[in-house]
């Protein structure tokens, strides 16, 4: 893949990846008998969900060693090695088809 905008635009240094969002599922025990629910420690990553970050203009969200982050174009869409979705951006259309 080809970003744009390769390097940090606060330190100059070069992108160490994309921003991404999973959902995943904080496990619980069962119930105690008085109906309360505690955290197991585990966590269950719904890996089939994650989605590089973008804004409206379809630009992928990097970030740096430093932990500052950027958007930027992708010059070849087809070198990302995971499946995006990418929000097309319509001017002067209501977004999604609720009713
Ligand atoms: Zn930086």
């Amino acid at each position: 893949m080809k970003f744009a905008t390769m390097n940090c635009l606060d330190c100059g240094k070069p992108a160490r990846g994309t921003v991404e969002t999973v959902s995943s599922v904080a496990l619980v025990n069962d119930p105690a008998p008085d109906g309360t629910m505690e955290y197991s420690g585990e966590t269950e990553m719904w890996w089939d969900e994650q989605r590089t970050v973008r804004d409206p203009q379809g630009r992928v969200q990097l970030v740096c060693r430093n932990g500052h982050d950027w958007f930027s174009e992708v010059l070849d869409p087809d070198g990302l090695s995971f499946e995006v979705e990418l929000p097309l951006p319509q001017s002067g259309q209501d977004e999604g088809s609720k009713p």
